[in-house]
Parts: C-alpha cells; sequence; structure tokens
C-alpha cells in the first residue's frame, strides 16, 4: 500500500517534472517558431551546420595562435608543441565549404522537396529532450564505432576513404570534418537517421545536432581542460578527446568517437590516463 501510494507519488512528481520541462522549453520553441520561414528554408541546415561547425572551432584556432605566447595553456594541450599551420588550417577549412556547397546543400535541397511538414506548435518536454539527445548520442557512436572499425580492418576501406580523416596525426579543432565524401556521407546518414527513428522533435533535432558537432569538434580540438565533456562524465563512460587523440596517433585503438563501452568489450580501448 505505502509502496503503491510512493510511486503513484513518484508518478505525479514525475509527471509535473515532466509538464515543467514542457512549459520551460514552450517560450523558447514559440520564439523559434516565429521563425518558421527561415528555419523551413532549404538554406537552413546548411547555414545552421556550417555556422555551429566554424563556431566551435574558431575558439580553438584563436588558442592555437595565442599558445605560444601564453604558456600557461601548453599545460592543457594534448601535444604542448605542435600548433597547426595556415597550411593545413586553410584545406581543412576549404574542404569543410566545399563539402557543405556541393554536397550537403543539395542533399538538404532533395529533403526540402520531399517533406515539407510545418513545425509543431507544442514544444517538446524537457526530459524527452535530455532521453533522445543521449539515445541519439550512443546510437551514432555504436554506428560510427561498427563503420569506424571496418575501415580501419579492411585496407582498402581505410586507403579509399578514411585514411583522408588519418592525414593530421596530431589533430586540431579544424581537422574534424576535414573526411572523404564517402565518410562525410556516412557520418551524415547516421546523424540524420537516429533523429528520424526516434521520431524526435525538431528542437530535439536542433539540439542534437549541435551536441554532436560541440563533441566531435572537442574530440579533435587537442586541448585537455578541466571541463572537458570525459571529466564530467563519471566512470570512464566518455572517452572523449584524450581517448580520439590516442586514435589518431595510434590507428589501432578507441575506434567509438564519444563513449568507452564498445572499445571495452571489444579489447581496443586504450586509456589515455595510462599514458
Ligand atoms: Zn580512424
Ligand atoms: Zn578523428
Amino acid at each position: 500500500m505505502h509502496n503503491l501510494t510512493m510511486s503513484r507519488h513518484n508518478g505525479s512528481e514525475l509527471h509535473i517534472l515532466c509538464s515543467s520541462g514542457h512549459l520551460f522549453l514552450q517560450p523558447l520553441w514559440d520564439r523559434l517558431r516565429t521563425w518558421e520561414a527561415l528555419i523551413q528554408s532549404p538554406f537552413f541546415p546548411v547555414v545552421f551546420s556550417i555556422t555551429t561547425y566554424v563556431g566551435f572551432c574558431l575558439p580553438f584556432v584563436v588558442l592555437d595562435i595565442i599558445c605560444p605566447w601564453v604558456p600557461a595553456l601548453r599545460r592543457y594541450k594534448i601535444h604542448p608543441d605542435f600548433s597547426p599551420s595556415v597550411r593545413q588550417l586553410l584545406p581543412c577549412l576549404g574542404l569543410t565549404l566545399y563539402h557543405h556547397v556541393v554536397f550537403i546543400f543539395p542533399m538538404t535541397l532533395l529533403h526540402w522537396v520531399a517533406s515539407r511538414a510545418p513545425l509543431p506548435p507544442e514544444a517538446p518536454e524537457l526530459l524527452q529532450v535530455a532521453r533522445h539527445v543521449v539515445f541519439c548520442l550512443l546510437l551514432f557512436d555504436a554506428e560510427f564505432f561498427v563503420w569506424h572499425v571496418l575501415h580501419h580492418k579492411v585496407p582498402w576501406l581505410y586507403r579509399s576513404f578514411h585514411k583522408m580523416h588519418h592525414q593530421n596525426s596530431s589533430s586540431f579543432a579544424l581537422a574534424t570534418q576535414y573526411v572523404s565524401v564517402w565518410e562525410l556521407f556516412s557520418l551524415g546518414f547516421f546523424d540524420m537517421v537516429n533523429v528520424l527513428l526516434l521520431r524526435c522533435h525538431p528542437l530535439t533535432v536542433l539540439i542534437f545536432h549541435v551536441v554532436n558537432i560541440w563533441l566531435s569538434v572537442e574530440d579533435h580540438s587537442g586541448y585537455d581542460f578541466p571541463w572537458s565533456t570525459h571529466r564530467l562524465v563519471p566512470f570512464g563512460w566518455y572517452g572523449g578527446v584524450a581517448h580520439h587523440d590516442m586514435h589518431h596517433s595510434q590507428f589501432n585503438c578507441n575506434f567509438a568517437p564519444y563513449f568507452t563501452h564498445w572499445d571495452r568489450i571489444l579489447g581496443t580501448l586504450q586509456s589515455a590516463h595510462a599514458k
């Protein structure tokens, strides 16, 4: 009886929390919906993607530029003596712009022509957004892990499609999207398929893309700060920048982009903290 009362009590608390989460996001969603014409335009996904990506890379580019004059920064660098040169930065930025204009824009245009559903009036619940973003990240991590292992274990796949991303053995933020067209489409497919599978709210889709772009840039940034994601997630569940940097320098370990469980299960986890 007591348990039943407790569960009812917890249930109503959860309901109130969900409702408040719903109300919490409604003003933000109402504001975004006033820009519906902009959000629904075929240019929005490509402009949103590139500005978010370059916006997240820019602080790291600035840090790399000022690093030689700010010795305190070097203790946070995984490779303290490495700073990307202009000859490394420009091709990366150029390739990202080229990919967005030549490949991503036509794909989003096709999607825009095929489906133009109006934005729903109701905001998603806060807990549902958090749940969906975590599920999407876990699914993306698993899908990319399989893709990544295959593209390292099959020499033809590595040479043809993944070697390009390994051109920079000490990675830097703008090297995140230095990938072949096939890798670009694979990542884009994994990115999109999960939000469709989980029937995510458009606001959740936006938030997931922002989180995914941030985590991928952080993975390649070369900076291991006290607030880096792998230091915030407990029990070593998240590998992040330290683990992915080891993948770039050693090739045969840490194939999952974010979490550590798949590499732990397959015995390919190399702890960056043991280094
Ligand atoms: Zn790789
Ligand atoms: Zn990488």
